[in-house]
């Protein structure tokens, strides 16, 4: 028996025609690779959109085929994914801060049969053209230009395409269940591996991310998503701006801090998305430009631990709420946000602030536990750490070409990570498995210790890691970057520690270093790091 109410599928399409019929006029800022700002709107999105899937449709790429982009958040990757998922096939964003081996390997695996790529990267493609063994149609993202015409035989162009498209071309019926888009894993943790979002996964995930609780946005808003399209999708964000009818700025290559602070002036951004690493440049940007982001209310933080003392900055200097989130590429990626309960609305600021520093509640549709090492469900007590799971709707069932399940026998998947979660909901990450110290039988948050140092003043950025420890096996080292003419020295930084952390979880070293290496998505490498001074105690022993 079904209700007796209109079943419809939920679809990418929806949600651009949704755009297209009740804001069409609701503008699309776009800064385009040469830096020109370009104005357009959701009408012409949908139509672009719609050009693009008959172009396809003439090229003879199938139902199903991938598309792969590898592109800056612009407009022309914005119609691609509505253009592409709507017809029916699945956009594949890939990342372009992979090592050309890497980008190969991830199209092939996808089989991706189109790749469309800004002309930034076109040095990039050039050169692996031949390794790429399932691509039949390459694509650039411009008008058509004949030095780049000339570096790949066959190349196409967007523009040209679009101008023979059909702008009334109507979507085909999709079952809700297909997939829509991919992304590879960044691979900080192993081999990159595929995760397909089905149509119904992200309209359900741009809905249930979007409520009062979670990122809010509504078509009063100017959203900037500094976060990547090919970082998860930009965590939903051209989904939510198209069904919400939001504005949207979206903000090209050039992701400095003081190019994204005049950005947010001139455009009167109001909500943003992005790493704290951007954040960090952000804050210095402002500084530097004078720039007062008077227009901005609030901004989402993810993809690592936002350090406590960037809240307050943005909040008493700039009147910037940070709200922290939780997720990852199997996760689409919004599992946890962090937004007050009525309970807490009586606190006092710092009362609230330490509250909001956590990564959040789930909201609807996402189902969190902890577990030990068997697999048994531990207390929300707000003490007890242990592995975190995750099931519902947006999580990822089995990784993309794989035939077995990604989850436990009781169906949760296993996110790799080290959580506490109290009996309000409020989950914090306390590590990652992978990166957890173990001394002598106790685990130290590496966590906690960079929060420590990122606050201590001289000091720029740090990350802690376990080095080898005769007696304790592990213990940890931090290594951390002086702010720019900072003089502080690693007796200063211990010393910052006294008090803040248990005696035993002070750090056994600093080492000072010029920079920090970052993967892909701008994540620091701990992994590089544990090679390189795994060793650091016992060797100055
Ligand atoms: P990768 O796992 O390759 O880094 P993802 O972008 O999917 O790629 O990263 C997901 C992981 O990032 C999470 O499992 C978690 O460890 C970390 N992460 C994401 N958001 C946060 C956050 N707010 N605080 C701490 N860690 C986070």
């Amino acid at each position: 028996m079904t209700g007796a109410m209109i079943y419809d599928q939920l679809t990418v399409g929806s949600l651009i025609d949704h755009a297209a019929r009740f804001h069409a006029g609701t503008e699309v800022v776009s800064v385009e690779t040469s830096g020109e700002v370009a104005r357009s709107n959701w009408g012409e999105v949908s139509a672009n959109a719609r050009r693009l899937a008959s172009a396809l449709n003439r090229l003879g790429v199938a139902e199903g085929a991938r598309v792969g982009t590898i592109a800056w958040n612009n407009r022309r990757h914005l119609e691609i994914y509505f253009g592409v998922a709507s017809a029916g096939r699945v956009t594949h964003t890939i990342n372009p801060r992979l090592t050309p081996e890497q980008i190969a390997y991830i199209a092939n695996h996808a089989g991706d049969e189109v790749l469309m790529f800004d002309t930034t990267f076109l040095p990039l493609v050039a050169p692996i053209r031949t390794h790429l063994d399932s691509v039949k149609h390459l694509i650039l993202l411009g008008p058509r230009d004949q030095v780049s015409a000339s570096k790949i035989d066959g190349l196409l162009f967007y523009d040209e395409l679009l101008e023979q498209g059909d702008p009334d071309y109507q979507w085909p019926d999709i079952d809700e269940r297909s997939p829509a888009a991919m992304c590879y894993t960044s691979g900080t943790t192993g081999n990159p591996k595929g995760v397909q979002y089905s149509h119904r996964s992200i309209v359900l995930h741009s809905i249930a991310g979007n409520q009062p609780d979670g990122l809010a946005v509504s078509a009063r808003d100017s959203v900037m998503p500094v976060v990547p399209m090919f970082h998860v999708n930009a965590w939903g964000a051209p989904y939510i701006a198209a069904q919400v009818g939001a504005r949207l700025v979206l903000p090209g290559p050039d992701l400095h801090g003081d190019s994204l602070a005049r950005l947010i002036d001139a455009e009167g951004v109001t909500l943003s998305l992005g790493v704290p690493t951007i954040w960090m440049g952000l804050l210095a940007g402002l500084q530097e430009t004078g720039a007062t982001a008077a227009t901005m209310t609030r901004t989402v933080v993810g993809g690592a631990a936002l350090p406590p003392s960037m809240i307050a900055a943005f909040r008493d200097k700039y009147g910037v709420d940070l709200i922290h989130a939780w997720g990852m590429t199997e996760t689409s990626p919004l599992g946890t946000l962090n937004q007050l309960l009525q309970k807490h609305e009586h606190l006092s600021a710092e009362e609230q602030a330490k509250v909001r520093m956590g990564q959040g509640r789930p909201p609807w549709g996402v189902d969190l536990r902890i577990v030990d090492d068997e697999g048994a469900r531990l207390p929300h007590d707000g003490v007890t750490q242990g592995s975190l799971q995750i099931r519902g709707h947006w999580i990822v069932e089995r990784y993309y070409g794989q035939p077995d399940s990604a989850l436990t026998p009781d169906g949760w998947f296993d996110t790799g990570d080290i959580a506490t979660i109290d009996p309000d909901g409020y989950m914090i990450i306390r590590d990652r498995a992978k990166d957890i110290i173990k001394s002598g039988g106790e685990w130290i948050s590496t966590v906690e210790l960079e929060n420590i140092a990122i606050a201590c003043p001289g000091i720029a950025n740090a990350a802690a890691i376990a080095a080898y420890h005769p007696k304790w096996d592990e213990r940890p080292v931090v290594i951390a970057v002086r702010a720019e003419g900072a003089d502080i020295t690693e007796a200063d930084l211990l010393d910052f520690y006294d008090g803040k952390v248990a005696k035993w979880q002070i750090p056994d070293r600093v080492v000072f270093v010029d920079a920090l290496p970052s993967g892909a998505t701008g994540k620091i490498l701990k992994n590089r790091l544990r090679e390189a001074y795994r060793n650091v105690l016992t060797e100055t022993a």
